[in-house]
């Protein structure tokens, strides 16, 4: 927690203190008035935002035994929403990586099915929330004062083999705004930045395409025919260049931080950036810890040795994997975890190497994401204070919040057919 977040604690403990010298109170005084009226213009600047976050997952249980209209355990819910000023983002329609067989697709089709669904029925069943298909349905939503809801694919899984692409309109029925080629695990239409450990590696099946296959080209043409962002979040790098070249369209990157800050596979390296910026595209740097700071060599020589001891994953019981829970959070317990400062270093460099045109934010709430000073939708304004304290713009803050996205999605939109 960085000493910004500490500031209302330390005016609250400052308020009940014992009496102090005149001269040192009046220099305290000012220097709050200060802080509050620089609170208050960030306050004010966050309301005249309109906030856009690229990536909100869901449990399946989402709208059927969860509520989130009211108080959840979720990370995402209106009332968080509301507080943090959260105005719009994609809530995802997340599939596995399953087995590449009819079976495996079927399977992937329901829990893709299950996931849009509910989606759509968190925007039918309470006028808080809007169904957004264009850019300009945004910004008419969130100008109604309502939350806009887009949706996104992650991971193209579900939409099969050849026979099941011509069927991707009826998912841009449906709404479905960006697709992610790949999760982790390569598939049927390309690599994945994250080889499964068995089914890609040990198979020999690592590269298995070599970037696109020739169904990934065939699914990149289709998304630009039906209006459909292609997002190369969790796609290897080879998949990633490949696309945003064969792309008619701009590509985006819907939850993906940078190499130069924390070297995982995950993220994109400068010339990764350079290529989204060179094709007008857009970067959404993702708030997930493990993304946004890497562990301290202590803590990897930690894990590395308690992975050892516990052995195969395969064999352990219930008793065994909590056994390893509690030593695991010990070991993140080793060093503070990412807060909102390092993310921004993120976003500061992405902008450094891509231009303020080609950088967004996303959360993962509720998919992994969450670091401290943005642990849920509720503490949105922290990153936009984090922002003004590096000295970006209220030009600049607007297109990093949603802006650049928007004019992706808008661009995208004039290329459907
Ligand atoms: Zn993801």
């Amino acid at each position: 927690m960085s000493r910004h977040y500490l500031l209302p604690l330390a005016l609250i403990l400052a308020a009940c203190g014992s009496p102090e010298p005149e001269e040192q109170a009046q220099t305290r005084e000012q220097s709050q008035t200060q802080e509050q009226a620089a609170t208050t213009d960030t306050a004010a600047l966050h309301d005249r935002l309109l906030t856009l976050d690229t990536h909100i997952d869901i449990p399946l249980t989402y709208m059927t035994e969860i509520d989130p209209y009211g108080d959840t355990d979720l990370q995402v819910d209106l009332p968080k929403l509301q507080q943090g000023q959260l105005d719009s983002g994609f809530w995802i329609v997340y599939t596995p990586q399953g087995e590449m067989t009819d079976a495996g697709f079927a399977q992937g089709r329901e829990i893709a099915q299950t996931r849009i669904n509910a989606i759509t029925r968190l925007t039918r069943e309470n006028p808080s929330f809007g169904l957004a298909t264009t850019a300009a349905d945004v910004r008419r939503i969130v100008g109604e004062g309502r939350h806009a809801v887009l949706v996104g694919m992650e991971n193209a899984f579900p939409l099969g083999a050849e026979t099941a692409l011509p069927e991707l309109q009826a998912y841009a029925d449906m709404g479905v705004r960006y697709v992610g080629i790949t999760h982790f695990g390569h598939n049927q239409f390309g690599d994945s930045s994250n080889p499964h450990p068995e089914r890609d590696v040990a198979a020999g099946a690592d590269p298995r395409h070599g970037g696109l296959s020739k169904l990934g080209e065939e699914l990149v043409r289709r998304l630009n025919d039906a209006g459909i962002m292609v997002d190369v979040s969790h796609a290897g790098k080879a998949t990633m260049m490949q696309a945003a070249e064969l792309s008619r369209t701009p590509i985006i990157a819907s939850h993906s931080g940078v190499k130069a800050v924390a070297d995982t596979a995950r993220n994109l390296d400068d010339e990764q950036l350079r290529k989204i910026a060179e094709v007008g595209g857009v970067a959404q740097m993702v708030a997930l810890g493990s993304y946004v700071k890497l562990p301290t060599a202590e803590q990897q020589a930690a894990r590395d040795a308690l992975d050892a001891e516990f052995g195969d994953r395969a064999s352990w019981d219930q008793a065994k994997r909590d056994r390893y829970g509690e030593r695991r959070a010990a070991i993140t317990a080793m060093a503070p975890e990412a807060n909102v400062s390092d993310f921004a270093d993120h976003i500061d460099h992405a902008v450094k190497i891509a231009g303020i045109d080609h950088v967004g934010i996303a959360s993962d709430f509720d998919g992994g994401g969450g670091i401290d000073g943005w642990r849920d939708a509720s503490e949105t304004q922290n990153v936009t204070a984090e922002l003004v304290r590096r000295g970006y713009s209220e030009e600049q803050i607007a297109k990093i919040w949603g802006g650049n996205l928007l004019r992706v999605m808008e661009a995208v939109e004039a290329e459907a057919r």
